[in-house]
């Protein structure tokens, strides 16, 4: 009997033991919630985020900032890929994620409700969170004219004066893309080569560093994206570039007919995601009024949900219409835009 009660007691303690062992772990495991983020974005552009994020909620996030082969990599991983979500620039590569099968498919009411049904993968593999037009840097010295279509562009009147990154940056292949779609393909490659003809110098930099070329008078129109001149007006750290940006107006190409070609940045689920909860509370955050604010104000984008306006200094440049053109036509026409630019020798600068 003594043995039995003995027995019976330890059993009792063990139980408690292990239950005490498993609340122990399962309070502070709140606490211990993660992401595992992919991105492609800079790291300083989503950090404002992510503070935000871990201060709401409590959930630590890591990102991994990859330059390239973001999917590759995820590929490569399979089922042990440690990524929760992937947050990306360009329809492109959202479309290119997708295709190779590394996200999967999220129907969230939250999400749903935030942002538009245009933004959104209608798959469920992809939302968008900001838009960016890709808009003309004109010299403000030099170029009188306020308005300006992208058809223009291949103008000889433009000889030698416009700059532009390499025609195989994503950014060019949607606006690119958008030609094909609205021109077809035969005029699309007209255009080009009209464009082509018109370079100052052979395709190189980033998109900053075509409005440092009309700054220091290489040329007087430029090809980049609305919230780089948000970054380079507000750039502390290298105030030369906010000397770039003063030299620059910005002109939206046909604002007065189809409207300008927007891009996007957005993210993804990933497809074995093995936080998945807490990365579907990090997707409802940042499509979120308070995020797509600070999306607005430190990044300089335009928010997609409806009601959050853009920051004062974006909203100084004028009133952006986008070209209602679909995401997916645009993702659908960029192979044909790629072989475009290889065709017409884009990056080898004028031909004539
Ligand atoms: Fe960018």
């Amino acid at each position: 009997m003594k043995i039995h009660t003995a027995r019976r007691a330890f059993a009792v303690a063990a139980i408690s033991a292990v239950s005490f062992a498993f609340l122990a772990d399962a309070a502070p495991a709140s606490a211990a919630e993660e992401v595992n983020i992919y991105s492609y974005r800079e790291p300083q552009l989503i950090k404002p985020l992510l503070d935000a994020f871990t201060e709401e909620t409590g959930i630590q996030t890591n990102a991994v900032y990859i330059e390239k082969g973001l999917v590759a990599r995820m590929e490569a991983e399979g089922e042990n890929s440690p990524a929760d979500v992937i947050l990306t620039v360009d329809i492109g590569r959202l479309d290119e994620a997708e295709q190779a099968g590394v996200t999967q498919s999220i129907d969230d009411e939250t999400i749903n409700s935030n942002i538009p049904a245009e933004f959104r993968d209608p798959d469920g593999n992809w939302f968008a969170l900001t838009t960016r037009g890709r808009v003309v840097y004109a010299s403000r010295e030099r170029v009188e004219q306020d308005s300006i279509t992208y058809e223009e562009l291949a103008d000889p009147k433009w000889k030698g004066k416009i700059c532009i990154r390499s025609g195989q940056h994503s950014y060019n292949i949607g606006l690119f893309a958008s030609m094909v779609a609205h021109l077809g393909e035969e005029k699309a490659e007209e255009w080009l080569a009209g464009v082509r003809d018109n370079l100052a110098r052979k395709p190189n930099g980033n998109d900053r560093a075509q409005a440092k070329g009309i700054y220091s008078g290489e040329c007087d129109i430029g090809i980049g994206n609305t919230y780089y001149v948000g970054r380079m007006m507000t750039n502390e750290k290298e105030p030369e570039q906010q000397d770039w940006a003063k030299a620059i107006k910005v002109l939206f190409p046909n604002n007065d007919d189809r409207g300008t070609h927007v891009n996007v940045s957005g993210m993804a689920m990933a497809k074995n995601a093995p936080n998945r909860e807490s990365a579907l509370k990090l997707m409802q955050f940042l499509s979120s009024e308070e995020a797509q604010q600070v999306y607005a104000e430190q990044v300089y984008e335009y928010p997609v949900k409806p009601g959050v306006a853009p920051s004062d200094l974006v909203a100084s440049w004028g009133e952006i219409k986008p070209d209602s053109l679909s995401l997916s036509e645009i993702a659908e026409k960029r192979k044909v835009a790629s072989e475009l630019v290889d065709k017409v020798g884009f990056d080898n600068g004028p031909a004539s």
